[in-house]
């Protein structure tokens, strides 16, 4: 067997297509493929406008497309493709090869090969490893992601979770929209305010869906949200997830600690400097220095101890059997959180005295945990996964490439989109 034959072979180029050389050029370490058409081809190819016979009109210059390495050398295809010209409409079009990928610098092959390689690893190291540059790789990212959302389906979407992603460090924002019970991320927009909501519907009704088929949200408390579902989508229950209300009281706890330290003396100041990691933490998972650290600095009695104690509790209210008795218990929560702020120095408690307000203000969405069990498990998860995408796209923080770079890694589309 040929060289020619086995590439052949290995490309699955049928009849209307063949090696006509190949060669490797010992400088540049590249295999390369020179594909040419056959007669045959033209027996089977139409005109694409109007399924008219059509016949050779002229070729291309040489174009190059990459393929998988041949035993570790590179290995491009070269071919100048034929221009077909309709005999009815007379329509000149070029003839796509069978082997060429969603990108014009691709094979089919390469593409899913780089689609691995960008789900496990940065684009920056999957240009190292391919020696591709980045910018050709993120094209083809684009046109599989674009086209395999294009066709998503989002008709059962009824549980929605919906948080904001912080783009950099607390400035500029993503809102991330998942579908909660096929665990998946349907839909990522700029910014954080009830727009995005508009921005949702609109993805979610191109796509099958329907605004009124959401009947739950899991979400934070923030005004923009509620405006955004009360606006979109009326039938939807608000949950506020346990996740946000526990992370705004560690906080809240976190504001008490820096008021109590700036304004407390030096003997406050030595107890709670560089303490923060500490509070945020559950006393089962300190360590023994960081528990006798938190002892001693009980001794002491300080705000900041009493305000953890408010955060544990309020953590022990979410074991509650079921929304009645929660219910009390956040009642009882709040008064407490007053009377000690009334008891103490108001000002230091009150970061602690707003978190009560704000949950007697959203009492109903948060009992609503009870009523629907609705994890927001994924959506808590999905913090890390944007973690992971920042890293994957270093150097491309645009909102469109993390977009791209989420829907891949967690919109569960089908890929390689052909
Ligand atoms: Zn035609």
């Amino acid at each position: 067997m040929t060289p020619e034959k086995l590439f052949h072979e290995l490309l699955g180029l049928g009849l209307n297509w063949e090696v006509a050389e190949s060669r490797f050029e010992r400088e540049s370490g590249t295999v390369f493929l020179e594909i040419r058409e056959t007669a045959r081809l033209w027996e089977s190819a139409r005109c694409p406008k109007d399924g008219g016979l059509v016949f050779c009109y002229d070729h291309t210059e040489a174009l190059t497309w990459r393929h998988l390495n041949v035993f570790q050398h590179r290995c491009e295809i070269t071919c100048r493709l034929p221009r077909g010209k309709c005999r009815q409409c007379g329509h000149v079009f070029r003839v796509r090869p069978p082997w060429e990928g969603l990108s014009i610098h691709f094979t089919k092959e390469f593409e899913a090969f780089a689609l691995l390689l960008i789900r496990e690893m940065p684009m920056a190291k999957v240009a190292e490893v391919t020696k591709e540059s980045d910018m050709r790789l993120w094209r083809m990212l684009f046109k599989h992601v674009d086209g395999a959302y294009a066709q998503a389906d989002f008709s059962n979407v009824c549980c929605l979770g919906v948080d904001e992603m912080a783009l950099r460090k607390g400035q500029h924002y993503m809102s991330v929209f998942a579908d909660l019970v096929a665990k998946k991320v349907i839909f990522a927009t700029e910014g954080h305010g009830h727009e995005t909501w508009e921005a949702f519907v609109q993805a979610l009704e191109a796509h099958n869906g329907h605004r009124y088929a959401i009947t739950q949200v899991s979400m934070d408390m923030s005004a923009g949200y509620q405006k955004g579902v009360q606006e979109n989508c009326r039938n939807a229950q608000v949950v506020f997830d346990k996740f946000h209300v526990l992370a705004n009281a560690n906080k809240a706890v976190d504001q008490v600690r820096r008021a109590e330290f700036s304004l407390g003396g030096k003997d406050i100041r030595e107890s709670l400097r560089k303490s923060q990691w500490l509070w945020r933490k559950n006393p089962e998972n300190l360590d023994q220095d960081e528990q006798s650290r938190l002892a001693k600095i009980k001794e002491k009695n300080l705000c900041t101890g009493k305000a953890y104690q408010m955060r544990l509790v309020l953590q022990d209210i979410y074991r509650s059997p079921s929304a009645a008795v929660a219910h009390k218990r956040f009642k009882v929560w709040c008064r407490w959180v007053r009377w000690v702020a009334r008891f103490y120095k108001s000002y230091v408690f009150r970061a602690m005295v707003k978190m009560a307000d704000q949950i007697e203000d959203h009492l109903q969405g948060i009992l609503a945990h009870w009523k629907w069990g609705l994890t927001n498990a994924f959506m808590e998860g999905l913090n890390s996964v944007f973690s992971a995408v920042k890293r994957k796209a270093r150097g491309f923080r645009s909102p469109v490439y993390l977009t791209t770079m989420l829907y891949l890694v967690a919109g569960k589309l089908r890929l390689p989109h052909v």
